[in-house]
């Protein structure tokens, strides 16, 4: 008997009509012979209200307590779910992400799932029933708190029990038919890929597709299990994830990511003498702040300009940490600008295809974007523009590297 597990996202979920079709999606795949473990997400926009919820009630809910408050969106999901499947006369049974095993650190909020004793899942599982997980959290091992796994955490789920189970397959069902060339909300003739490897959907998730959360690749990358990305409104296939070796052929681009959850800061005039830097970065590690991209100018009168980009929503936090530091260390100020977006083309080709920065630089200057920052690895380019272009940038560099349908530039498409 193959084992299967299916993540159901929060729209495929949106309402009780669109849970009696996930319903009968699972029906079928239970009938056709196969073990079946569904893990689903909150209903909707639920998860969004549940976090406006709290920020009216508190300024700073303490991140236990929103913790819980966030996994209830999953519960309400998995027992109405098990409720429809009941009465489509299939055994189904709902289970927590604790209940689940899924054991994680004690970091509220991103928690890392850090071990897996799906015993009770197997056992459900041995007794003919179709399991429901419930998404996007876990236990902490220290504390025995309950934590959520970060915005998308469903994924990270189902990819995690697919490896602890040794699933056949990790089937995660959303509202578009798999992973595209750009998001297709932007692109309008952004094109389907049949495949992906692993390395290259990693570097698209990190760089701001949500379609996968970046941990459930890492997990289906570490554990060689096959995801399969595609739409829970169709039947018709969508996206392998798998290893390199599957991949049919090596396209030298596989899409354009972009982001729109960064900002950007500056620390102006810091003096240009060894240490500096390595105190103002060592600083924010201290407080568990993710820098992204850093561009330190070239010095004039012995000053230099220091810019990095970093998850908008730690702006205020590092502002604490930088003001009195840049005032200790002769820098003139810090300044933040919220109104950015990331644009970044990825490809494992481009390793050994030169020229491909020059041709991203040169549609965005065509398109009249201006670049603020670049950063680049081995299979991805990265360049900062003004919020405002973001889908104009997009646009542009899917365009010219004819990503499109047919190959065609995608606006042509
Ligand atoms: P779910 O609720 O099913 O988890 P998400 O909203 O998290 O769905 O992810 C699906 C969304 O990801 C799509 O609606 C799409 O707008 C967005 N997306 C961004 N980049 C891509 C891409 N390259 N391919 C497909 N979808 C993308
Ligand atoms: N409900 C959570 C979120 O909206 C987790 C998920 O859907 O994957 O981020
Ligand atoms: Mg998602």
């Amino acid at each position: 008997m193959a084992i299967v597990v299916q993540k159901y996202g929060g729209t495929s979920v949106g309402d009780v009509d669109r849970m009696k079709r996930v319903a009968d999606r699972i029906s079928r795949t239970h009938r056709d012979g196969n073990q079946v473990v569904v893990v689903v997400s909150a209903m909707g926009k639920t998860t969004d209200d549940l976090v406006t919820m709290a920020a009216r009630i508190s300024e700073r809910p303490p991140e236990r307590e929103l913790d819980i408050l966030l996994t209830s969106g999953e519960r309400i999901s998995m027992s109405l779910l098990a409720m429809a499947l009941h009465g489509r006369g299939v055994p189904a049974k709902s289970f927590t992400g604790s209940q689940a095993g899924i054991i994680t650190d004690a970091v509220h909020g991103k928690a890392r799932i850090v071990d897996i004793t799906p015993g009770r899942v197997q056992q459900a599982l041995d007794g003919g029933n179709v399991v429901i997980v419930a998404g996007f959290q876990g236990v902490s091992q220290d504390t025995k708190d309950i934590t959520t796994l970060g915005r998308g955490g469903s994924d990270t789920t189902a990819v995690a029990l697919a490896a602890s189970l040794g699933a056949d397959v990790c089937e995660i069902y959303t509202d578009v038919d798999g992973v595209f060339t750009a998001d297709p909300r932007i692109v309008l003739g952004a094109h389907k890929l049949d495949r992906i490897s692993y390395e290259e959907m990693l570097e698209m998730a990190a760089q701001g597709a949500g379609v996968l959360q970046v941990r459930s690749v890492e997990f289906g990358r570490n554990h060689d299990v096959r995801i399969h990305v595609r739409s829970s409104f169709s039947y018709a296939a969508g996206t392998w994830v798998g290893p390199k070796e599957d991949m049919v052929e090596d396209a030298i681009i596989s899409g354009v990511a972009h982001d729109t959850s960064e900002a950007k800061l500056t620390i102006q005039q810091v003096p240009d003498r060894p240490g500096v830097a390595a105190r103002l970065f060592s600083s924010l590690a201290e407080e568990n702040i993710n820098i992204d991209m850093i561009v330190q100018n070239v010095s004039a009168d012995g000053r230099t300009d220091i810019s990095f980009t970093l998850p908008r929503g730690d702006t205020l936090q590092a502002r604490g940490v930088l003001e009195p530091l840049a005032d200790e260390v002769g820098a003139a100020g810090v300044k933040v600008d919220e109104d950015i977006a990331k644009v970044s083309l990825v490809g494992a080709g481009m390793k050994t295809h030169p020229g491909v920065a020059a041709k991203m630089f040169g549609a965005l200057s065509a398109a009249g974007v201006n670049i603020e920052m670049i950063s680049t690895s081995t299979i991805r380019v990265s360049v900062v523009v003004a919020r405002n272009d973001v889908e104009t940038a997009v646009q542009a560099v899917h365009a010219v590297f004819g990503l499109g349908d047919d190959g065609l530039p995608a606006e042509e498409a």
